[in-house]
């Protein structure tokens, strides 16, 4: 009987359980010397005891090896991390939580996923305020998609009317696309906006815009609206009037490029330095650019003064009335002296309306 209940407690027992045990055993022990068979059973007991009991306080020198195993298990994953493991271990986990994907693929995907980004902001030019803004060697307008997609002159001024890509989209009140006639055989480029072409959205209004229709009109005997087509490099107005900027000439210049290729005219006349310039793609002075013929795309531009400049600087009309004869002349045009009424030297020196200086 008491050898059933004494295992019973060694197993759940503490120090104490045993040694109330031992003692019980003891007397018994001195009552077994008159039973041999219940001595050494006494015996057999105490001595499975100390082996428990030792074991308990983990003595046991042969039982270490399965303390010690439990930890390996441990000790696995623990000797890898040990070195230089931890890092990759978490980093593996966190990838297979996003993709199914075994712990190799996730160095993978990184890879490709951060051009992306580098490619974005190259995209997106913000022009700084304040002085000339330089013009990325790389550079390619965000208007240029937009402008190549339009097919006709009503899509592309609808594009043109919706644009923000520069930093004159903010301050314009309209934007000022062109005005004239589809198919025009003379196109006349000025720089901007003003700030009446910008309240009403029709290019070269006022003064300036006066001057220009008596030059086509008187000067070479066209109608503005039906033989002339009028534009500018950039559709909305430099706030203050000031010169538009290298970047935002860049940026607008893919809609001026189309509207050349939908209006298709023989003769463009760039008014005044800015727009001669970006249209030759040079940057030189006046001087230097009117006067001549330069072709180019099978078309022929001949520039001469801003309409505003003659009328600051009236001695130039004569100037500006040569180059436009020059005009005339790549537009078969007959000159002044040839036509019945009398020419029309808007610069001064016919009876057209250049004698108002
Ligand atoms: S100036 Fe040209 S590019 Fe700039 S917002 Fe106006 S239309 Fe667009």
């Amino acid at each position: 009987m008491l050898g059933g209940v004494t295992p019973t407690q060694q197993d759940t027992g503490t120090r104490q359980d045993t040694g109330t045990q031992q003692d019980t055993d003891t007397q018994r022990e001195s009552g077994s010397e008159r039973d041999p068979g219940a001595e050494l059973a006494a015996l057999a007991r105490a001595a499975h005891r100390l082996v428990r009991g030792a074991r308990l306080l983990g003595r046991p020198p042969g039982r270490r090896p399965a303390p010690a195993a439990l930890p390996e298990r441990g000790a696995r994953p623990a000797a890898d991390p040990s070195g230089a493991r931890p890092a990759p271990a978490p980093s593996v986990a966190a990838p297979s939580a996003a993709s199914p994907g075994p712990a190799a693929p996730p160095t993978a995907p990184d890879a490709p996923r951060r051009p992306a980004p580098a490619s974005a902001p190259s995209a997106a030019p913000s022009p700084p305020p304040g002085r000339p803004q330089s013009l990325p060697a790389d550079f390619t307008s965000p208007a240029l998609e937009v402008a190549k997609a339009a097919t006709t002159l009503d899509e592309l001024e609808t594009s043109v009317a919706q644009c923000r890509a520069c930093g004159l989209c903010a301050t314009r009140t309209r934007t000022v696309f062109g005005d004239g006639a589809k198919g025009a055989k003379v196109l006349f480029v000025g720089e901007g906006p003003g700030a009446e072409e910008d309240r009403t959205g029709t290019p070269f209004v006022g003064p300036a815009g006066q001057l220009l229709t008596d030059i086509i009109t008187k000067g070479m005997g066209l109608d503005r609206a039906k033989d002339a087509y009028i534009a500018n490099v950039v559709k909305c107005r430099p706030p203050g009037n000031r010169d538009p900027q290298p970047l935002e000439k860049a940026t607008c210049a893919p809609f001026l490029e189309r509207q050349i290729e939908l209006v298709d005219p023989q003769v463009i006349v760039p008014l005044g330095r800015h727009a001669a310039n970006h249209l030759l793609g040079t940057q030189t002075t006046m001087g230097r650019l009117r006067g001549r013929v330069v072709r180019r795309d099978g078309r022929a531009i001949v520039p001469t003064f801003h309409p505003a400049y003659l009328l600051r600087t009236p001695a130039r009309k004569r100037d500006c009335w040569a180059d436009i004869q020059l005009a005339m002349a790549e537009l078969g045009l007959e000159p002044p002296a040839s036509r019945a009424a009398g020419g029309g030297d808007p610069s001064g020196g016919g009876s057209g309306a250049g004698t108002d200086g």
